[in-house]
C-alpha cells in the first residue's frame, strides 16, 4: 500500500509541468464579453486537454449559450474519477479572468508568463489559475496509482465567475451537475499563510447611480442644476448614512463589519466651464448576512428620492448586481475536517474557518443548500498589477488538494 507521503512526492515531481501548465493557461486569454472579451473557449480547449492528461476519462463539456461571444459559447468542463459511490468531492476553479488594465502599468507583460524570484507572474496567475492547476495536478498525482476510490472525485471548471456566474457555475447547479450530499471546495480565496478557510460571505449589491440635472454655463450657475454636485452630496451622506445604519459588527468576518464604497465614476463633460446635467457613479457594498441586503436597496432609495426633492436633479437607481449571502457552512462534515487535517499535515498550521466581503461561487452552493469551503495559499495580488502565483504555493497547495481527495476518495488505499 503506498503512503501518503509518496503521494505528496509524485506532487514534487510534476514541479516542473506544473509551472508550464500555468504558464500555458496565462498566455490564452480568457475574458467576458462584459470586459470586451471573447469569453474561455480557447482557454478551455487546452485545459480539456490538461484534463485528459491528468487521468480523467470522464469528461463533459457544459457549454452555455451566449450570443456576445465568438462562436456563440462558454464552456464548462465537468470531470470524473468514479469511486463505488456517486457521492462527489467537488474542486470547482474558474477559467476566466478580469482584464489587465493599464497594460503600461505592468512590469511583466500579463499574457507573456515568466517566474522571478520563486514567483509566476500573469494575468489570472494567482485568480484562479494557481488552483486550478493544483488541484487538477493533485488529481494527476492520486490517478497516477491506478486506485478504485469509493466516493467519485470531480473537477468543476468554470466560465463567467468575473462577471455574474450566470455562463458557469450557476448553469452548472441548474443542469444538476452537483447532487445532495456531494462536498464542495471552491478555491478562490486564501491568505498568505494558508491559515484562514472561508466558511461564510457577505451579501453583495452593486448599484448605478445616474443624477440629472441640468446644463448650463458655470459662470451662472443658477440656470442649471449641477447633477455632479447633487451627486457627490447625495454620495457622502447616503454612505455615511448607510455605514452608521448598519453598523453591526461580526467577529467571523474579515473585516467584520459591512463596508458601502464608491468605485467607478463616469467622465462628465470635457470642458471645465460647464456646469454638467449628468453625474453617474456606482457602488460596491459587502453586507452582512445579519441585514437583509434588499433593505439596504430601499435604504437608498428613500435618501435618493429626499435628495431629488431637496435638488429638483433626478436620481436614477439601477441594480447592476445583488447576490444574497447564503447561510454560512458547518465547521462540523467530513468536508472540513478532511481539509483541515490536509492543510495540517501539508503546511503544519491549525487552519481557522472565516467569512470574508468577496464574493465567490461558494455562496452561490450555499444559497441552494451545500456547504462549500473555500481555501487555497495566496498573497492576495487577484485583479492586481503584476499578478503572480508563488510557485511553493502552487506545489503545496497541490498537496494539500491531494491529501484531501485521498482521505475522503481513496481512505483505505494510502497509509498514513
Ligand atoms: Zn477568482
Amino acid at each position: 500500500m503506498p503512503s501518503v507521503d509518496e503521494l505528496l512526492a509524485v506532487i514534487d515531481g510534476y514541479k516542473d509541468e506544473m509551472i508550464e501548465a500555468l504558464k500555458e493557461l496565462i498566455r490564452i486569454p480568457a475574458i467576458g464579453p462584459e470586459n470586451g472579451g471573447d469569453g474561455e473557449f480557447e482557454r478551455a480547449r487546452y485545459l480539456r486537454e490538461l484534463v485528459e492528461h491528468c487521468g480523467f476519462e470522464e469528461i463533459e463539456l457544459f457549454d452555455a449559450l451566449d450570443e456576445r461571444v465568438r462562436l456563440r459559447l462558454r464552456p464548462n468542463i465537468v470531470a470524473r474519477k468514479r469511486g463505488t459511490s456517486d457521492q462527489t468531492a467537488w474542486i470547482v476553479t474558474h477559467m476566466d479572468t478580469v482584464p489587465p488594465g493599464d497594460l503600461d502599468s505592468w512590469s511583466y507583460p500579463p499574457f507573456s508568463p515568466r517566474v522571478v524570484d520563486g514567483k509566476l507572474y500573469g494575468l489570472g496567475a494567482e485568480d484562479n489559475g494557481q488552483a486550478l492547476i493544483a488541484s487538477l495536478f493533485a488529481a494527476k498525482a492520486i490517478n497516477s496509482f491506478g486506485l478504485s476510490g469509493e466516493k467519485t472525485m470531480g473537477l468543476a471548471l468554470v466560465a463567467d465567475e468575473e462577471c455574474g456566474n450566470e455562463k458557469g457555475i450557476k448553469f452548472l447547479i441548474r443542469e444538476g451537475v452537483f447532487r445532495s450530499g456531494d462536498l464542495i471546495y471552491v478555491p478562490d480565496y486564501g491568505v498568505p499563510d494558508g491559515s484562514v478557510i472561508e466558511v461564510a460571505e457577505k451579501s453583495l449589491l452593486w448599484l448605478k447611480i445616474t443624477v440629472e440635472g441640468i446644463q448650463a454655463h458655470a459662470s451662472s450657475p443658477g440656470k442649471g442644476i449641477n447633477a455632479m454636485k447633487v451627486g457627490s452630496k447625495f454620495m457622502t451622506f447616503l454612505l455615511d448614512h448607510l455605514t452608521e445604519k448598519y453598523g453591526k459588527l461580526n467577529d467571523l468576518f474579515i473585516p467584520p463589519n459591512s463596508t458601502f464604497e464608491p468605485t467607478k465614476r463616469l467622465q462628465t463633460v470635457g470642458n471645465i466651464n460647464t456646469i454638467p446635467a449628468e453625474d453617474v457613479f456606482y457602488f460596491d457594498f459587502r453586507v452582512l448576512p445579519e441585514y437583509e441586503i434588499e433593505e439596504v436597496k430601499k435604504s437608498v432609495e428613500t435618501i435618493a428620492r429626499l435628495f431629488e426633492e431637496r435638488s429638483g436633479a433626478r436620481i436614477k437607481i439601477e441594480t447592476e448586481q445583488i447576490t444574497k449571502a447564503g447561510p454560512p457552512s458547518s465547521t462540523n462534515t467530513e468536508a472540513m475536517k478532511a481539509l483541515v487535517s490536509a492543510i495540517k499535515m501539508v503546511r503544519g498550521i491549525e487552519p481557522v474557518a472565516r467569512g470574508i466581503g468577496g464574493g465567490t461561487c461558494a455562496n452561490l452552493f450555499r444559497q441552494v443548500g451545500f456547504d462549500a469551503y473555500v481555501w487555497q495559499t495566496v498573497d492576495g495580488v487577484a485583479h492586481a498589477i503584476n499578478e503572480y502565483s508563488k510557485i511553493d504555493n502552487l506545489i503545496a497547495d497541490a498537496k494539500v488538494f491531494a491529501a484531501m481527495l485521498a482521505t475522503i476518495c481513496y481512505p483505505n488505499h494510502f497509509e498514513r
